[in-house]
């Protein structure tokens, strides 16, 4: 529920008032205006009698919200969440690209492709070490060894580093290991494995399942808040629909439709959404033009040869001019690259 304070509302009586909210055991979020005080009010209010805080003098107005996500629900935190990962923000007026290979095949490999993406202007570092195959018997990644060798070449270069997490059984390498854990698209609903990431710190990349709504997308990151960490970027990847040209559709709506629902950062990847590296520039401009906080790309500077997904990697050449464009179309909608 949302609790409004009445302006000159005497300050004793506020501090009254989220005293006795908080004895019933809900979160409380503050959000602050120069007219406005408000406080978002996060529990299981469903038994609460909201028309019994109309007792403190202080309280204007008292409403339920109606979304079922709380904590990542734009009414109770109005400003933009953003992420701080070792000095790169995520959300707010900078655009984050993080770019790299789908796998992780080599320190040479990873070496070669860090270099060039961070001097095109990327700066976070992706490569998959567990990856979800479709096929039991295609390149499954290289496991730990693979984080280790993203965690040295990200260090080398100054990049943060993020990798898929695949099951709760890693969960302790990742930590050790990456600055972001991305959640991929096959395990947008695994609760058990969002559970426990609501127990770290980590910053998590949540993408959106191929066949999931945006609300059930909602309510993945609100399990992960809701266990205690509040450090979740959305990210849209394109959904299954009728059309095959594209490996998905890109939901380019979802970027003012997250802005306007919720206060999370949302990022694009555009490579797993096109499935096509030609379309891969179009789609990043459009994803920037919209607003987006960020993009994830894949790269690779021998994409004929990659151990997956080489038909949707750039080459460092390509990244480069789409870097360039994308500065171009950030500076349209008053955001920095
Ligand atoms: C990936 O990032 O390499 C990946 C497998 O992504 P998704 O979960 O979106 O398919
Ligand atoms: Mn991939």
């Amino acid at each position: 529920m949302i609790v409004k304070i009445k302006k000159n509302a005497e300050r004793a009586n506020v501090e009254e008032l989220l005293h006795h909210l908080e004895s019933k055991g809900f979160d409380i979020h503050s959000s602050f205006g120069t007219t406005v005080e408000i406080y978002g009010v996060v529990g299981d209010t469903a038994a609460f009698d909201i028309r019994s805080l109309y007792a403190y003098s202080c309280v204007e107005s008292v409403i339920r919200i109606q979304e079922p996500f709380k904590k990542v629900n734009r009414k109770i935190k109005s400003e933009d969440t953003i992420i701080d990962v070792k000095g790169v923000k995520i959300g707010g007026n900078n655009i984050v690209v993080m770019a790299g290979p789908c796998s992780v095949e080599s320190y040479e490999q990873v070496d070669i492709i860090a270099k060039t993406v961070k001097e095109s202007g990327a700066t976070i570092l992706r490569g998959g070490a567990f990856k979800p195959r479709t096929s039991p018997y295609a390149f499954q990644g290289m496991g730990v060894e693979g984080l280790q060798i993203l965690r040295s070449v990200g260090d080398k270069y100054g990049l943060p580093i993020i990798s898929e997490l695949m099951d709760t059984e890693h969960i302790d390498d990742f930590v050790k290991y990456v600055d972001i854990i991305q959640i991929g698209a096959r395990n947008m609903q695994n609760f058990a494995l969002l559970k426990q990431l609501g127990k770290i710190k980590t910053p998590i990349l949540l993408k959106r399942g191929f066949a999931n709504t945006i609300e059930e997308w909602l309510m993945s990151a609100e399990y992960i808040m809701s266990g205690g960490n509040d450090n979740v970027i959305l990210c849209e990847r394109g959904i299954r629909t009728f059309e095959p040209y594209t490996r998905n559709t890109l939901d380019i709506s979802t970027v003012p439709v997250i802005k306007k629902l919720s206060h999370l950062p949302i990022i694009i990847d555009p490579s797993h959404a096109a499935g096509k590296w030609d379309l891969v520039e179009s789609l990043s401009l459009a994803s920037v033009a919209a607003g987006a906080d960020g993009l994830i790309i894949e790269v690779h500077h021998t994409p004929e040869t990659a151990m997956s997904d080489g038909a949707q990697s750039l080459k460092p050449k390509k990244f480069k001019d789409l870097m360039v464009k994308a500065r171009a179309v950030a500076i349209a909608v008053d955001k920095t690259i």
